[in-house]
């Protein structure tokens, strides 16, 4: 059960005082506290956790300084969406608003190479009215020979360009928790002029240390890829590690399942689980299209398999789109075939957008419908 304060409580105040050691007296239940800042307001919420079946909503709402309270009917305590959860599903972070309600293109290199490709993204992102991009620095790979990523080396050309050309938020995958000191570090050196979001990839799902460390801290979102070869459920509680440690701005990534089975694809595209993540949670949900389909395969109308899947994720709700480009990808070092070319950025953005009108047109649809009954 969880115990929504009053926005203006926070755990110095005598009223939480008082309420918590009401809590206490509470036989078999143990309480923590989840502080949530929004853009607006500063949000305490207690966690009660133990025998809650016993105790009434109504009680509970009557509590001097609780204004809300939402019984847990899921394992996700802090992002699942349970009955009447009034919570967000949405963030802001570094001026970018992230929710279930909008969504956010992330073209950018799969793999940092050099400062010239990293410049010739940006202008073509900042060209097209872009803020957000992806930028691999530390690349977890199969062979252990391949490149691996320049890793802290390219941090500070890559931010100093991201704050040149206007970028506010940068996806970047760390497989180890000492990369969120070294981004930090970084950041710091070159004057903070970027934002970077936190990928964790389909390989470190379940790294719960990994997991542990990104939830720790609170200064970056993070961007949770599900796991390739696990249930949904169990790459839903790895995103809840996340937020056990204190850390909700979470967004999930559906990247393709492995399935092993001849596919024409290289990972089997899961975008049908979209509103499957949104109702069971309150978190933002990303589609990554580049490496659930890993070419630039074309069907007979002309449409590449990359967009296709990309307009299937939208059309059903999705809020970020992860993609690889890249300026000239026969040189690309990690995942070239599957890059899209720095010319095709605007007619991605314009079939994203066509996509997401569609969405929005079935939103209405339904509520049109659904007044209709009433
Ligand atoms: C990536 O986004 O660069 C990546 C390695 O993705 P995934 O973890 O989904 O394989
Ligand atoms: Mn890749």
């Amino acid at each position: 059960m969880i115990l929504i304060l009053s926005p203006d409580i926070t755990p110095a105040d005598e009223r939480f005082k008082t309420l918590m050691s009401y809590v206490d007296s509470l036989p078999n239940i143990k309480t923590r506290v989840h502080e949530v800042q929004g853009s607006q307001q500063h949000l305490t919420e207690l966690y009660l956790i133990g025998e809650t079946a016993g105790l009434s909503i109504h009680d509970m709402e009557n509590l001097p300084g609780v204004d809300n309270v939402v019984r847990i009917s899921r394992d996700y305590r802090v992002l699942g969406r349970h009955v009447n959860d009034t919570r967000p599903s949405s963030f802001e972070y570094n001026g970018v608003h992230f929710g279930q309600d909008n969504l956010n293109i992330f073209a950018g290199l799969c793999a940092v190479d050099n400062a010239k490709h990293v410049e010739e993204m940006m202008v073509a992102l900042k060209d097209n009215g872009q803020v957000c991009t992806r930028m691999g620095a530390y690349k977890p790979r199969t062979n252990p020979y391949a490149f691996q990523g320049h890793g802290k080396s390219c941090l500070p050309y890559v931010f100093e360009l991201a704050g040149k050309y206007d970028i506010k938020v940068i996806a970047m995958e760390i497989t180890h928790d000492i990369h969120i000191k070294e981004i930090k570090d970084a950041l710091k050196k070159t004057g903070n002029p970027t934002g970077v979001m936190l990928q964790i990839g389909t390989r470190n799902t379940q790294n719960f240390e990994l997991l542990k460390a990104a939830g720790k801290q609170k200064e970056f979102p993070v961007l949770l890829k599900r796991g390739f070869g696990i249930t949904l459920e169990e790459s839903i509680n790895a995103a809840e590690y996340l937020a056990s440690e204190g850390n909700d701005k979470v967004i999930f990534a559906l990247r393709g399942m492995k399935t092993n089975m001849g596919d024409p694809h290289r990972n089997l595209v899961d975008f049908a689980h979209v509103p499957v993540v949104k109702r069971l949670t309150r978190m933002p949900v990303c589609i990554d299209p580049s490496h659930s389909v890993g070419s630039r395969l074309t069907t007979p109308d002309g449409i590449m398999d990359v967009s296709h899947v990309t307009a299937q994720g939208i059309v059903a709700g999705a809020n970020m789109v992860l993609v690889d480009f890249h300026p000239d990808p026969k040189t690309a070092m990690v995942d070239g075939p599957q890059a899209l070319l720095m010319s095709e950025l605007p007619y991605f953005l314009e079939d994203a957008a066509i996509a997401r009108e569609a969405y929005e047109k079935r939103v209405k649809l339904v509520n049109k419908y659904k007044l209709a009954k009433q």
